[in-house]
């Protein structure tokens, strides 16, 4: 592979994807590295596959752009559950009763479809590499530092996407970040068969900001909480949900002797960590905000209503000029977080970031207007005015 790329995608998750693929598509060369040996990072190989609303709850589609076509993507060959008829097929009411914009898709086909899709747009994909080091010369990352099966590679670049999910590049290469303070409860989410076919088992709490909690919520399954960016802790985590894993299957087989795991996650299962300070903050109060530099909509999966439009510079620092980031690492307050990480949120920030980064090496400086342009001429949706309810 060479060895200098107009744009290099560190992180292969939802965000990465579509980081890359929007970059390629610019016609720039661009490389995807990825520590694991599977696109789709928690969507795919975390077995988290259920693609949360494209939609606001009222009737109104708020993601658009790759969102939508990832969404697509991901059944391809049929959806695993709640498929949406009323959206993809016109059948019935798009009310604040009726099914949202999401689906629950099958992991390992959606990883596939995603390699094969920036394999034809002419992604580098280098799997097994891990993203360890960045060398910064005057405020711009020169050169990503990657470890793999070869051993140390170093790879010089025009601008970066951080689509680590965990900030990874952004806190190698000194930008300022904040950890999520609450801290992730354990989850061992796992698929099992029977004679009726295979399923999908949550094991674990939705994670409920403090803020939002009303004491009626499930119980974690242990009292210990894990930051996710110490190596001895999440391994621990790791063992820790493996067994809550078994313990729930062992359980369920009391009923069923038919019942068998059939997939176990291959990397865990952590949904906040680390993200960037950027120029701005998205607080969770400013939804129906218009900014004028919004790159994109997304909705709240937890309630039917709010539509926030995301502003660029959420999405950098200017501390290091060819710096980007998507995804779950974005810069929200601790309330917003757990709206901003999920599946069609990081599919609109990677969107706009991968394009960005084949406009410039300085995002400080960019035109955003020009990127507002080329992503709505890419079907992305703006503003809340523009959807016209
Ligand atoms: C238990 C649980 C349940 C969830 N439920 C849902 C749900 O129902 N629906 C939903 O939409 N969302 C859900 N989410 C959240 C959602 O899955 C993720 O937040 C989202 O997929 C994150 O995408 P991402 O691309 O930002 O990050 P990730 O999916 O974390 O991808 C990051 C990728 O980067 C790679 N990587 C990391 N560090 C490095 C490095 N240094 N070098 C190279 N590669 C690196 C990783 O291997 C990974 O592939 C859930 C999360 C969890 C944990």
């Amino acid at each position: 592979m060479n060895k200098y790329y107009d744009v290099a995608v560190c992180g292969g998750g939802i965000a990465g994807i579509s980081a890359a693929l929007s970059a390629s598509r610019q016609g720039k060369k661009v490389i995807l590295f990825e520590k694991e040996y599977m696109l789709g990072g928690l969507a795919t190989a975390g077995l988290v596959t259920i693609y949360l609303p494209l939609c606001d709850g009222k009737g109104h589609q708020v993601s658009f752009g790759i969102a939508e076509e990832l969404f697509r993507l991901s059944i391809t060959y049929g959806a695993e559950n709640m498929y949406p008829t009323n959206w993809l097929d016109g059948v019935g009411e798009r009310t604040e009763k009726d099914s949202r914009f999401e689906v629950q898709y099958n992991a390992q086909v959606f990883a596939i479809l995603s390699e094969k899709l920036l394999i034809k747009n002419g992604v580098d994909i280098l799997y097994g590499s891990y993203v360890t080091q960045t060398e910064v010369v005057d405020n711009k990352i020169k050169n990503i530092i990657v470890n793999n099966k070869s051993g140390k590679q170093v790879y010089g670049v025009g601008s970066v996407v951080d689509c680590t999910g965990d900030c990874d590049v952004t806190f190698l290469s000194g930008v300022p970040t904040k950890t999520f303070e609450q801290g992730n409860v354990l989850a061992g989410w796992y698929y099992y068969t029977n004679e009726q076919g295979y399923k999908l088992q949550m094991v674990g709490a939705a994670d409920i900001p403090d803020e939002e909690k009303t004491g009626k919520e499930e119980k974690p399954l242990i009292d210990r909480r894990f930051s996710g960016l110490d190596a001895c802790e999440l391994s621990q985590m790791t063992c820790l949900s493996h067994q809550a894993t078994l313990n729930n299957w062992l359980k369920k087989r009391e009923q069923n002797n038919q019942m068998v795991i059939s997939t176990i996650a291959t990397i865990p299962q952590i949904r906040m960590t680390r993200k960037i300070v950027g120029e701005y903050e998205l607080c969770s109060s400013e939804e129906h905000k218009f900014f004028d530099d919004s790159i994109g909509m997304v909705s709240n999966w937890k309630k039917r209503g709010p539509i926030y439009e995301v502003p660029f510079r959420t999405l950098y620092n200017k501390q290091v000029k060819n710096l980007i980031c998507a995804g779950r690492c974005t810069s929200v307050d601790q309330t917003l977080w757990d709206v901003m990480r999920v599946i069609p949120c990081c599919a609109v920030t990677g969107q706009a970031a991968g394009l960005a980064a084949t406009m410039t090496d300085d995002f400080s400086l960019l035109n955003v207007s020009e990127l507002q342009a080329i992503l709505q001429d890419n079907k992305v949706v703006l503003h809340e005015k523009d959807l016209n309810i």
